[in-house]
């Protein structure tokens, strides 16, 4: 074994969202020395091929739904070109590369050591980096954060299936595709397929079942299924993959053999996108020489302290698999920086009612427990909902084909009506879920709602007029 080249007293393994945060609070804020490794680009999924680049993508897709829009209004507004996705990229991937320098300037700011390399364990406390000079040296710490995220999936049983990208890969196109398929129910493919479609290519969307988004409540499944539908999203429901060819003399080509609910075929498409789940980053860890032991899915199992199986060793982030989003990721390194450095000995993010958003055409918003999951806990008697679909005053100048759903629910539990969950789909949701996020979090009943003085005219009035 190399000999021991750094000791410090806070190793944090992955320089994305929950590392850094983790690091730089131990560091910055409590004095403990840090070092963080990062074997790609600091900010990890987020900044370089997550909610970064993809808000970015949809601002261009919503801004081209506006242009559709503005002639109701009475602009003569004409696209004399097509969407130019290539200067585009450079600039979004420009935007991305000084996101990087801010991060790494703010490591030095805290004075968080960066290690730019790929670590494995080689001990309890001990870790090894191949750094990408091809050198390597070996860091002994106190504590140890594994915070290394994920990586999404492709199958491995559908020949072919390495001639389609994953969401990776989307962030890399350097041109538009003008046919795409993508495979998934979950809200990277539904994001990523209504960014496509609002951007002109012809979006084929395969999912296993009836609806997409289900794990949302189904108001939410019915309305975003249909809109996308009427927005042109061609929906192959019940679907499954056999095979994926490329054409010959045809570059970039593919066939995707497919079966769906109306019968098998083959569609020729020149991107194919899987974004059928992610998986825990942990293969080449070594995590068995720290005694760190996995979860039946493969993720690190953790209390509810961000505490491993191994003493002074903890995981958050993706790689724990709870609730796969950045600012969870944040938020639970920080709690955890606190408790280690900063004498607070209960810190520790508490995981219910986290808002979570889709970036969808429109934008979904959702916190708390949907409706089937309110009735399983409460029991239907105990459950009263408040519903409330119309069109946004936006839409009001638009023939009905162009007009969009606006739809809400609010399911209270109790005699009292405690809010135990939010779900709204319409435009501006993404934006209006955060405050209402505060309400529920501090434990608003319905009444709480109503007593708050509507703001006339927007879409949030409807939460606080809801009958
Ligand atoms: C397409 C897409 C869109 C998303 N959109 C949103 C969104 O809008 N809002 C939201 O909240 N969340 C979104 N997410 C989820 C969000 O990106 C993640 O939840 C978040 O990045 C998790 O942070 P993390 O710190 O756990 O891991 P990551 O950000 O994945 O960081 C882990 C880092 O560890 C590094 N690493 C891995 N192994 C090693 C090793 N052995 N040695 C050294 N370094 C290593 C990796 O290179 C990576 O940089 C999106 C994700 C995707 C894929």
């Amino acid at each position: 074994m190399a000999p021991i080249s750094k000791e410090c007293e806070y190793l944090v393994i992955g320089g994305g969202s929950g590392g850094l945060a983790s690091a730089r609070r131990a560091s910055g804020i409590h004095g403990a020395k840090s070092i963080a490794i990062e074997s790609k680009r600091l900010g990890g999924t987020c900044v370089n091929v997550g909610c970064v680049p993809k808000k970015v993508t949809w601002n261009a897709a919503a801004i081209r739904e506006t242009i559709h829009e503005a002639k109701a209004y009475g602009f003569s507004v004409e696209e004399t070109a097509p969407f130019d996705w290539t200067s585009f990229k450079h600039k979004r991937d420009a935007y991305v590369k000084r996101l990087n320098g801010i991060y790494e300037r703010n490591l030095s700011n805290d004075n968080v050591e960066h290690v730019h390399g790929r670590a494995r364990f080689v001990g309890k406390n001990e870790v090894a980096v191949a750094k990408d000079d091809g050198s390597s040296e070996t860091i002994r710490a106190k504590h140890i954060l594994i915070a290394v995220g994920g990586r999404p999936n492709v199958p491995s049983d559908i020949p072919g299936a390495e001639y389609g990208i994953t969401s990776d890969g989307f962030f890399d196109l350097e041109k538009q595709p003008k046919k795409v398929a993508l495979v998934g129910a979950g809200y990277i493919a539904v994001e990523l397929a209504g960014m496509f479609n609002a951007l002109g290519s012809e979006t084929h969307l395969f999912i296993r079942h009836d609806s997409f988004l289900r794990n949302f409540d189904p108001m939410i499944q019915e309305k975003i299924t249909a809109e996308y539908e009427k927005k042109g999203v061609i929906i192959h429901r019940q679907s499954s993959q056999s095979k994926v060819e490329q054409i010959p003399g045809k570059d970039g080509w593919l066939n995707l053999h497919y079966k769906d609910s109306k019968g098998e075929g083959v569609l020729d498409i020149d991107c194919l996108l899987w974004a059928i789940g992610r998986a825990p980053e942990v293969e080449d860890l070594d995590l068995a020489k720290a005694g760190v032991q996995l979860d039946h899915k493969g993720y690190i199992s953790v209390d509810e302290f961000q505490n491993t199986s191994a003493d002074n060793i903890y995981a958050l982030g993706d790689v724990c698999g709870k609730v796969e989003l950045t600012p969870v990721a944040i938020a639970a390194g920080r709690k955890l920086s606190d408790r280690l450095f900063g004498g607070h000995k209960d810190s520790h993010l508490d995981y219910t009612n986290v808002p979570s958003v889709v970036f969808a055409h429109p934008e979904v918003g959702s916190i708390g427990l949907s409706e089937p999951q309110a009735r399983a806990k409460y029991g239907d008697a105990d459950v009263k909902v408040y519903k409330s679909e119309f069109v946004a005053m936006y839409y009001s100048m638009m023939d009905p084909d162009q007009k969009g759903p606006s739809a809400f629910k609010i399911v209270c539990a109790g005699p009292e009506e405690k809010v135990v969950g939010l779900h709204i789909l319409g435009l501006g949701c993404a934006e209006m879920l955060q405050g209402f996020g505060v309400a529920v979090k501090m434990g608003a009943t319905k009444k709480d709602f109503d007593s708050c003085v509507a703001i006339h005219p927007t879409s949030a009035e409807e939460l606080v007029t809801m009958r």
